[in-house]
């Protein structure tokens, strides 16, 4: 199947009557309330892409036997729109998004969306519900581009026919309460994702895999899990959903992507804008023990998650075996300070958009 040039997207209008309520700003949690619209794209062998359309937001009617509720054939991504400080609506690193769920659709033998296709609809989504973008400091329109598998057929093997869709949720400030550190269970017993496995990848496999050992976590009064290798337990690998950094020293440190680890796009905004501040930034294994060390030595100076839904979350405490290391005095640290401000300042248009990261819609 040859993909057209652009793509154009049919609308079909929510009518006025039907259209829900919209939050305050200052209400707005995550993932909650949904807008009036979303987009869809339907695939088959025969046809490959086919009727690419924002219609109103509704139920899917789909048959039991589709292959998504059986074999857990489905790959998402995550980004987000943002109202800039003088009204523009513009999403933060757009084609980075939609190249890496084409990307990841063939490791789950599902047919790559042409990224072009996958920004044509989330642009006629966001142009539909732009009045859904908030404005309030901090908030944004969460973008859910998400793959299913829907043919009818319980024999296991890639499914032949597919429904992209996109939905959209407005979301409250993350750090609302204050940029807290986050208390952290580093995780010696479950695995989120093995060589070989899907750890590189945006599948809802990964996360039905990390639930229990978040739970536990929590019951035992931490926020999240630090992952660390399936094979030997000795490397960090990711926090909860999030890339994991390091600053040791004068070095800015995140695992390196071994196949395990999905790469964010917040890591590599990260590590470009390091980069140009001319911070020393690796991407290499990180030992528990050379951790250990460096938080003895005080020479671990900070420790803290990166991904779109929070940008950066410092990691204040961290429990191993038993032991509770604080990281920089349960403070957050200066660089992911400098980091979050930056990055949220280019994507409300407060700061000169200089590497090029935000698609107006
Ligand atoms: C989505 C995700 C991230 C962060 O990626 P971003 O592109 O920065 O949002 C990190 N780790 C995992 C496991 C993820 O699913």
């Amino acid at each position: 199947m040859t993909a057209p040039a652009s793509w154009a997207i049919r609308t079909e209008l929510t009518p006025t009557a039907g259209r829900k309520p919209r939050p305050k700003d200052a209400e707005l949690v995550f993932g909650r309330v949904f807008t009036d619209h979303m987009a869809i794209a339907d695939w088959t062998e025969d046809a490959g892409w086919t009727d690419p359309r924002v219609v109103p937001y509704g139920n899917f009617s789909l048959d039991p036997a589709s292959a998504v509720f059986h074999y857990g054939q489905e790959i998402f991504d995550g980004m987000k729109a943002f109202r800039a400080v003088d009204g523009r609506v513009q999403i933060f690193r757009a084609d980075r998004h939609c190249r890496r769920l084409a990307e990841g659709a063939a490791r789950l033998c599902m047919p790559a969306v042409d990224p072009a296709l996958t920004l044509a609809l989330v642009r006629g989504l966001v142009g539909t519900d732009r009045d859904w973008v908030p404005s309030a400091p901090e908030t944004s329109l969460y973008l859910r581009p998400t793959l299913i598998a829907t043919e009818p057929f319980l024999g296991v093997r890639p499914s032949k026919r597919y429904i992209f869709f996109i939905i959209a949720s407005p979301v409250g400030a993350y750090h609302g309460a204050g940029f807290s550190p986050a208390r952290i269970w580093i995780e010696d017993r479950y695995v989120r994702a093995a060589p070989g496995g899907l750890g590189a990848v945006k599948a809802g496999a990964n996360y039905v895999a990390s639930l229990m050992a978040a739970e536990e976590a929590k019951k035992r009064g931490y926020d999240q899990v630090l992952w660390t290798d399936a094979v030997e337990h000795k490397h960090l690998e990711e926090v909860g959903t999030m890339n994991l950094c390091a600053v040791i020293g004068e070095e800015l440190i995140t695992p390196a992507l071994d196949g395990t680890i999905l790469g964010g796009v917040t890591r590599d905004s990260v590590l470009t804008l390091a980069r140009a501040w001319g911070i020393k930034a690796t991407e290499r294994s990180i030992a528990i023990d050379e951790l250990l060390a460096a938080q003895r030595d005080g020479s671990l100076r900070e420790v803290f998650g990166c991904g779109t839904a929070a940008v950066i979350t410092p990691v204040g405490e961290l429990g191993w075996k038993g032991e509770n290391l604080i990281v920089n005095g349960g403070k957050p640290g200066e660089l992911a300070r400098r980091l979050f401000t930056a990055i949220t300042d280019i994507q409300y248009g407060r700061a000169p958009d200089t590497h090029g990261w935000m698609t107006a819609v």
